[in-house]
């Protein structure tokens, strides 16, 4: 039996709130350029509980809300809200920083509240890449054990990597060390200009394709890959149960390094393929209150200070808009995969300016569009 289809248009399945932005390190591509103290408008413990009092207008099953940051570990009141969301039955997970406050204590709040599962960042294989970006040495250390004990406290465990140039080469050694850590899913983030983001590392659409092609590839392993910011993985996945990838060089050598460090997988993949995209099935509130698409779209939609999170989620027009592919330009508007892809809406804005264009990092040419130009 086909499992109920998830509409959008009445809630998301996940709630991002990045509920401050302090933060001890100083990530180079951070999509919130984090501080090291809160910002002065940072919603206070009363506007916080309130917020939380608002999910409940999308009625049971509630989406699970994301508490991120900054690092949520610096989050005032966090205690309280956490109580809130236990009491009120809003699965909650949370992403944290690899600093010192996440500890025994920390884990043992998290279990009396209900937390079950848990992200940390890992944005390379080696000391050098993870540490040059997060702009502290002994990071990449730090955060490869705070994943053992997370996995051996029995929280599952998401391990986020945003891929950029000088990191992509690392992705075999790097998928090695989840898979030794028991992790069971990796999500990967395409760069998108936004924040502290670190333009000149971004991938040519040829790479994309390859990388994205590659973690097809990887999840045959048997871990669960996501992608942020590159909703054409869905159309991968697709192209992939038809058709092998005759890939560019960088797919022909991850998969081959890949090979040689973990000998060959099995048949089945295990990409992951929900229809969400900006403001469709997700949505993030910002740490003042203020509510956008996704943490890289920052279009305000409104602020849960002056309506409900359910009514902006709902009603606001630009998001219906954005929900509807069938307002995509460009190739994403031409695309027999523009429902089910649809495109970065973030990535769109950054280069055209234009939430509705097309994304400029997916390489592929729709059918129609195919048509046309061999009619010319
Ligand atoms: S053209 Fe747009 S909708 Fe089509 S696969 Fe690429 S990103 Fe997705």
């Amino acid at each position: 039996m086909n499992p109920r289809p998830i509409d959008y248009n009445s809630k998301p399945i996940l709630i991002f709130w990045e509920a401050t932005k302090a933060c001890d390190l100083a990530c180079k591509h951070c999509r919130a350029s984090a501080l090291l103290e809160a910002l002065p408008d940072e919603m206070n413990l009363e506007e916080s509980l309130s917020f939380i009092e608002q999910i409940k207008g999308f009625g049971a099953p509630y989406p699970v809300l994301i508490l991120t940051g900054g690092d949520i570990m610096k989050k005032r009141g966090l205690e309280e809200i956490l109580k809130r969301t236990k009491e009120l039955g809003i699965p909650t997970s949370m992403s944290p920083s690899a600093t010192p406050l996440l500890n025994e204590a920390a884990f043992e709040m998290m279990k009396k509240y209900g937390v079950k599962s848990l992200s940390l960042s890992l944005d390379g294989a080696s000391s050098d890449t993870h540490d040059w970006l997060r702009g502290y040495l002994g990071t990449f250390d730090k955060t490869v054990n705070l994943a053992r004990s997370i996995i051996s406290e029995g929280f599952t465990l998401q391990i986020n990597t945003t891929i950029f140039k000088r990191n992509v080469h690392e992705l075999p050694q790097l998928l090695k060390i989840l898979l030794e850590t028991k992790v069971k899913t990796w999500e990967v983030f395409s760069l998108i200009k936004t924040g502290r983001g670190i333009d000149r590392e971004d991938l040519d659409p040829q790479a994309y394709e390859d990388v994205f092609n590659y973690l097809e590839f990887a999840s045959r392993y048997g871990i669960s890959v996501r992608t942020v910011e590159a909703p054409f993985f869905r159309r991968i996945m697709i192209e992939r149960e038809k058709t092998t990838y005759n890939g560019g060089p960088l797919y022909s050598k991850l998969v081959e390094e890949t090979v040689t460090l973990l000998g060959r997988p099995a048949d089945k993949t295990k990409g992951h393929t929900s229809q969400t995209r900006d403001g469709k099935g997700i949505i993030f509130v910002a740490h003042n209150g203020d509510v956008n698409p996704s943490g890289f779209l920052p279009i305000k939609l409104g602020s849960v200070k002056e309506k409900t999170i359910s009514d902006i989620y709902r009603n606001n027009e630009t998001l219906v808009s954005l929900r509807d592919s069938k307002n995509f330009k460009g190739r994403c508007g031409a695309c027999e995969y523009s429902d089910i892809c649809g495109g970065s809406r973030s990535r769109a804005y950054t280069y055209f300016g234009d939430i509705l264009q097309e994304d400029p990092r997916c390489v592929y040419i729709p059918e129609s569009m195919k048509a046309l130009n061999s009619a010319k």
